[in-house]
């Protein structure tokens, strides 16, 4: 379980509720946990040090925990409990693993007609498109209809990923800012916002402690961190532990800026030998391939979740692109080689 280990410090775990394994990413750190443990069944939990005051629940399929200083625990509840919502109702309009969700409502909507949205799903459409155009087309949340089969098939076929692709891209949907509209031109799309999704909720979520008096806080998507003030006695910042697992791992002190990992150590597919990682290169819908893991550092952690995503399919070869297009990002990425190619 996630516990705090001395005042300013817990141990965060990057969890995910599927493909059997998870990676420990982000560890905010007073000591190190590798996190191998399915996500637990306990729905909720409280703890508290001094007046910092821990809450975890599942969402989005992974352990997201609040931490938030004040000095009324009651008020702090109330507080995480509304971000907690507010989670909540993002994930009902974003997931793509739920078939009532409004995402997935809308794609099976019909083709060539404006559908209106809500202000969370146009947001985070319009924001994807940016990320999209400024990283040459690597963040595509478009791509559901490719992910939505690696998930079914162990090993698609080249005809069945081609059928797929034609269902995937930016060029084939349209936003109407004005009416705060979708327009798509395939029946069969679907959106995939595995890759922001969550870094968008933990910003939201804090933007929304901040609103209510609640500046010293942090958010934990299970691996996306967006992080308020510094607690009081870490004017530093909140320690966050960068555990990789290709062999760079490290601790930093971050406030009022999100941080992000992105890659295939554990969330992978391996078929006849060779490993697919979860994260998807949109120009040939296969999974990526050399081992990468990447860490971003960002103003805003819906950025950080996406640019990390971005720079796994990139690699060394896209990533002074992705810096020179977001000058305020940090990004760092360790690669290795497969073995066995
Ligand atoms: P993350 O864990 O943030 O790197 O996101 C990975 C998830 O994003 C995957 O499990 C897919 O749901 C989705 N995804 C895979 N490839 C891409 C891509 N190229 N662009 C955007 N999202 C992707
Ligand atoms: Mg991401």
């Amino acid at each position: 379980m996630t516990h705090a280990s001395k005042q300013g410090t817990l141990n965060i775990g990057r969890s995910i509720a599927r493909g059997g394994a998870i990676v420990l990413c982000l560890v905010i750190a007073g000591c190190v946990h590798n996190h191998h443990a399915r996500v637990h069944d306990e729905s909720s939990f409280t703890q508290t040090t001094r007046n910092l005051h821990h809450y975890a629940r599942i969402c989005m399929g992974s352990r997201c925990t609040i931490v938030i200083e004040a000095e009324s625990e009651p008020a702090a509840a109330r507080a995480a409990a509304s971000a907690f919502d507010e989670i909540a109702c993002i994930e009902q309009a974003l997931s793509d693993y739920r078939a009532d969700s409004e995402s997935m409502r809308l794609m099976r909507g019909s083709v060539d007609t404006w559908h209106t949205v809500s202000e969370t799903l146009f947001e985070v459409l319009e924001q994807s498109m940016d990320i999209h155009n400024r990283t040459n087309g690597a963040f595509d949340p478009t791509l559901g209809a490719v992910t939505h089969l690696w998930r079914e098939s162990s090993m698609p076929s080249g005809e069945e990923l081609t059928r797929a692709l034609d269902r995937v891209g930016f060029s084939k949907l349209h936003l109407d800012q004005g009416t705060r509209s979708v327009m798509f031109d395939r029946n069969g799309m679907i959106l995939d916002f595995g890759g922001i999704g969550k870094g968008y909720a933990a910003q939201r979520a804090l933007d929304l402690l901040r609103s209510q008096g609640y500046t010293i806080a942090s958010v934990d998507m299970g691996g996306d961190l967006a992080l308020g003030d510094p607690p009081s006695n870490h004017p530093d910042g909140w320690r966050v532990e960068i555990i990789t697992g290709l062999g760079t791992n490290r601790s930093v002190s971050l406030a009022n800026c999100a941080i992000a990992t992105s890659g295939d150590l554990e969330r992978f597919y391996e078929y006849e030998g060779v490993r697919y990682s979860h994260i998807i290169d949109p120009r040939t819908g296969y999974g990526i391939r050399e081992r990468r893991a990447v860490t971003v550092i960002a103003p805003d952690a819906s950025i950080a979740d996406a640019i990390a995503s971005a720079v796994s399919v990139l690699g060394e070869d896209g990533i002074e692109h992705v810096r020179a297009a977001y000058p305020d990002v940090s990004i760092e990425l360790v690669t290795r080689s497969i073995e066995g190619d």
